[in-house]
């Protein structure tokens, strides 16, 4: 996936093309994306429907063509045409919240950083780490409590996790591992 290419530019864009698309669907976008334009210049240079269609059909195609554009717009005019490494400047740019923030800070730059999705939320909610409403509530509990070191892979093991173990909707809680620790908390119905 592109995301794993360590360029923080492709990262960024990758991470916007993922909001509300599924894996699959985001990598290939990603290719045809990045076959045409891999920098901010270059990027620019592409008719906004030519973004369209090579993005095309990730969720909000359109919306997110037209932040790409603002995007690479803002890397020129403010960071010297690089993705800034600093969690507040990135959130300056269009179309960015934590989540992209915190994924271009671990995955581009080795910085510390919790990506906060669904399963993340979910999980630590359910095992009573946190008691959360909001990913965003969840991302700030998390950083006070969990020891940095461990920060990282928190995402990726969750992701992982709630996928195949801690289900949304019917969590396998008969095979789960860490069952004598979780306080199960909001889960109705299990496997
Ligand atoms: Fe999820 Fe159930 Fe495991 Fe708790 S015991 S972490 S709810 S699968």
């Amino acid at each position: 996936m592109a995301q794993r290419s360590r360029d923080p530019f492709c990262i960024l864009i990758a991470c916007l093309l993922s909001l509300r698309t599924k894996d699959h669907v985001t990598a290939q976008a990603s290719m045809r994306l990045f076959r045409l334009a891999r920098t901010p210049r270059r990027m620019l240079e592409l008719p906004r429907r030519t973004i369209e269609r090579a993005i095309y059909p990730v969720g909000f195609y359109r919306i997110k063509a037209r932040h790409i554009h603002e995007i690479c717009h803002a890397l020129l005019r403010h960071f010297g045409g690089h993705v800034p490494d600093a969690m507040d400047h990135l959130l300056t740019l269009p179309g960015v919240g934590r989540k992209t923030a915190n994924l271009v800070l671990v995955e581009g730059f080795r910085k510390p950083g919790i990506c906060v999705d669904t399963h993340v939320h979910r999980i630590s909610n359910r095992l009573g780490y946190v008691r959360t409403k909001t990913p965003g509530h969840t991302e700030m509990v998390l950083r006070a409590r969990l020891p940095t070191r461990y920060w990282s892979e928190y995402n990726e093991l969750f992701v992982s996790f709630g996928q195949t173990v801690c289900h949304p909707t019917s969590p396998w809680c008969s095979r789960c591992p860490v069952e004598a620790f979780c306080a199960k908390e909001g889960v109705t119905r299990s496997r």
